[in-house]
């Protein structure tokens, strides 16, 4: 997609830091940070939400790239976050996983 932001991070047209890359997915870390550490988990194809993602693989390529770099990263214990349309606070519609850790979280999510 052309004028997605997530799409352009992916071809290289926004300068990013890739803490994680592999064929399918890449992180990068939040630019408006909400925890000490806060990156995104985001597919190189481009679906707009979860409720684009049609295949299993899918999925899986972007949540089991989650725990190999929080891993890498030295974290236990950290909140995934998945925004899904503009009233759960979604402002980026290429699919897109947070992930946050280094302070505590309360719960229930406001
Ligand atoms: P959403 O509100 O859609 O769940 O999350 C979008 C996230 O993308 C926000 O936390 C926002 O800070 C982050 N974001 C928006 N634009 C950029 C960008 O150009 N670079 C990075 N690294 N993060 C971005
Ligand atoms: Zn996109």
């Amino acid at each position: 997609m052309t004028d997605c932001i997530f799409c352009k991070i992916v071809k290289g047209e926004i300068p990013s830091k890739f803490i994680y890359e592999d064929e399918k997915v890449v992180a990068f870390n939040d630019l408006n940070p909400q925890a000490p550490v806060h990156f995104l988990v985001i597919p190189k194809n481009h679906y707009e939400s979860l409720n684009d993602i049609d295949t299993k693989e899918a999925f899986a390529d972007i949540f089991s790239a989650i725990p190999k770099i929080t891993a890498k990263l030295g974290i236990k214990e950290y909140r995934t976050v998945v925004n899904t349309g503009a009233s759960a606070g979604q402002t980026v519609f290429h699919i897109h996983v947070h992930v946050m850790a280094g302070r505590k979280f309360t719960w229930p999510a406001g």
